[in-house]
């Protein structure tokens, strides 16, 4: 197997840092343990709501999911997962950008790399575009952006602060614009030794999303904190960052012949948290599967299946996704949701499971039962 990145590693990658319990049992699947040193734990999600409203929710006890999430800062963690593919057997070409594929009777049957201004052919049995939201390697294939489905927008910036720090993903649903509450939400998580991720994101359903960008969002997120906290000019460890966030399966066709596309270049982020990494390397899982399948059986075909499985996975859970971020752009019902949502422990115990698709399915507790009645009604597309 040949892995080609146009960065070096190890490498900055603009994100908050955070795995739920879906992220962990994603890299515990890969081998990955998360006790392993480098990695924050966190027990808890608290949320902070308006009117000084702040809740704390452990994760849900479940049996498909750990209850445990964690933070590592991506420079760290994408190199750990990229050491691993390495000592798996993968090739590892760094600095090299894949330009385009190559397409032969409608098949894609390689790829164009470049590096320093050469460029080289290689061919493949498939090609799998991993290439992040941009994904414009995709795009030559004529992937193209769905643009009914939701994308967000988010900045996230390092700090080292003296503020203790504590075993919680604090997230903010307090965004105020000075006209009211914006669909999207602050967050800051824990890295250790006084180390903040701290950031913010807005969905494209806000009213005035195309005159907002996210550092702006960021800006609106950070005067709003407690100045005790520090997280100000002075205290910052990195510049500010931001990046799209590409929801709900926002690319059509997820995949082409001899071509799957997974994680950020599919679109694949949860539009209710803006979660990636966990879809991400889901996604990644099950291209692999088929085409070792595809390989193993020599029927290119099985392949094809990929759009077709990844929608009866998520399908209905995103769709539920799509019509949550159309609501929540109409800031009456944001405004009301937060004021009266936030406070009830039990309404927000099942919006936590919810948002952060944590679910035992239709065989679980309660809560499992009423996410899977739900979610059976709606459609899969
Ligand atoms: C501000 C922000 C905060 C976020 N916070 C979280 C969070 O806390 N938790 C979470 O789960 N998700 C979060 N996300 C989403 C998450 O970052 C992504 O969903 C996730 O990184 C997707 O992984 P990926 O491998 O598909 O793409 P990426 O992580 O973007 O990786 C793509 C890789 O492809 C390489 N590449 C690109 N083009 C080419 C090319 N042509 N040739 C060769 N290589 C190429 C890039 O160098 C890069 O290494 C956040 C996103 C943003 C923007």
């Amino acid at each position: 197997m040949l892995l080609v990145d146009k960065a070096t590693f190890p490498r900055e990658k603009v994100c908050g840092d955070g795995l739920t319990p879906r992220g962990v049992r994603a890299i515990q699947k890969m081998g990955v343990d998360p006790r392993e040193p480098g990695f924050v734990r966190i027990d808890a999600l608290r949320t902070y709501g308006t009117d000084g409203v702040i809740i704390d929710l452990r994760w849900p006890s479940l049996r498909d999911f750990p209850g445990i999430g964690l933070v590592r800062t991506r420079y760290d963690f994408d190199n750990l997962l990229l050491e691993r593919a390495v000592k798996a057997g993968a090739r590892f070409l760094q600095g090299v950008e894949a330009t385009r594929p190559v397409v032969d009777e409608g098949w894609v049957t390689g790829a164009i790399l470049g590096q320093n201004g050469d460029s080289e052919q290689v061919k493949a049995r498939f090609v799998v575009a991993a290439d992040g939201a941009s994904s414009r390697f995709a795009g030559q294939a004529g992937v193209r952006r769905d643009e009914t489905r939701p994308l967000g927008i988010a900045a996230r910036r390092y700090y080292r602060t003296p503020r203790p720090q504590e075993p919680v993903f604090e997230s903010f649903l307090n965004l105020w614009d000075g006209q009211g509450l914006m669909p999207g939400y602050g967050w800051i998580f824990p890295l250790g030794e006084g180390l903040l991720n701290v950031g913010a994101g807005l969905l494209n359903t806000f009213r005035n999303f195309k005159d907002v960008s996210a550092r702006k969002v960021f800006d609106v997120f950070v005067r709003q904190l407690p100045e005790e906290w520090g997280i100000n000019e002075e205290n910052a460890a990195g510049p500010l960052l931001s990046g799209p966030l590409p929801m709900g399966m926002n690319r059509r066709p997820i995949s082409v012949p001899g071509m799957l596309l997974v994680g950020d270049a599919g679109g694949i982020v949860n539009p209710f948290n803006g979660e990636g990494i966990a879809y991400a390397i889901e996604s990644g899982e099950l291209a692999a599967e088929l085409i070792v399948d595809a390989l193993a059986r020599n029927r290119p075909a099985v392949t094809n299946l990929y759009s077709m499985l990844l929608h009866e996975r998520y399908g209905r859970y995103f769709h539920v996704g799509r019509t949550f971020v159309r609501l929540i752009g109409n800031p009456t019902v944001m405004r009301l949701s937060v004021k009266y949502g936030i406070p009830r422990k039990t309404l927000m115990r099942f919006a936590l499971r919810f948002m952060a698709n944590l679910t035992d399915g239709r065989d679980g507790a309660f809560e499992d039962k009423v996410m899977h009645g739900l979610l059976s009604m709606a459609s899969e597309r």
